[in-house]
């Protein structure tokens, strides 16, 4: 996308103030129209966009990445939330099982080499999928602090456009969604995990400000690669 810097920049400052909703139906409907997905792992706050999302179009692509370590309430609580929704277009993408019997043959990359088990099962499935979308949709927020402190609403990323409706929502925001809407929470959520991926890379958070901090605590990893730039 020629010029993308610029052009990003005017959307930023053009949507700073607006609601999610209407960055999220602006982006469906006319920004990136036909040529973007959301991204969605299914999470503790995952049903906020995809509820926003059943409202604006119900065929729209939702791309969950499965690195068959998701724990099995995750995929009962997508099946949930499709059925509520009445989404039609969700898509569950997996690792190549050639990479995976190369490299990971015993499932046990995660503890040596974390950033290659995430390489393997969450990055190279999500680029090859994306090779159908000019931009995608991202859940993140920015009070969930570290990296995503700084977070826009419309970045630039390994040759892609990355939307952030959420990006500048309180916690109140999200908190509410849920009771106003009527949509069941996460069952890891009501047990103490704050935010879940993996089964082997999560436990509960131990800092209810810090929804992350239950995420790669023998490592200092943060992020999983698929918010990182594949140059880096
Ligand atoms: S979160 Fe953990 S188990 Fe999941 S892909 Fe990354 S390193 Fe592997």
């Amino acid at each position: 996308m020629a010029h993308h810097s610029i052009y990003l920049k005017n959307l930023n400052k053009k949507y700073k103030d607006s609601p999610p909703e209407l960055i999220l139906r602006m982006t469906i409907e006319e920004i990136f129209k036909n040529k973007i997905a959301y991204v969605c792992s299914f999470g503790t706050e995952s049903a906020i966009i995809l509820h926003m999302i059943s409202q604006i179009d119900r065929n729209f692509p939702v791309i969950l990445i499965n690195t068959n370590f998701l724990f099995k309430e995750t995929i009962e609580y997508k099946n949930y939330l499709i059925q509520k929704l009445e989404l039609k277009n969700c898509k569950e993408i997996f690792p190549n099982s050639y990479d995976l019997v190369k490299n990971d043959k015993d499932g046990n990359l995660w503890k040596s080499n974390p950033d290659s088990c995430c390489n393997i099962r969450k990055v190279i499935p999500l680029k090859k999928e994306l090779k159908n979308y000019q931009a995608w949709i991202s859940g993140r927020k920015s009070y969930h602090k570290g990296e995503r402190k700084f977070l826009k609403i419309f970045e630039f990323l390994n040759q892609k456009v990355v939307v952030n409706p959420l990006a500048s929502v309180k916690k109140s925001f999200v908190e509410s969604y849920f009771d106003l809407h009527k949509i069941k929470k996460h069952p890891l959520f009501t047990k103490g995990y704050l935010s879940i991926g993996c089964m082997n890379c999560t436990i509960k958070s131990s800092n209810v400000n810090d929804p992350r901090s239950g995420r790669w605590t023998d490592n200092i990893k943060t992020e999983c690669g698929i918010h990182y730039s594949y140059n880096k």
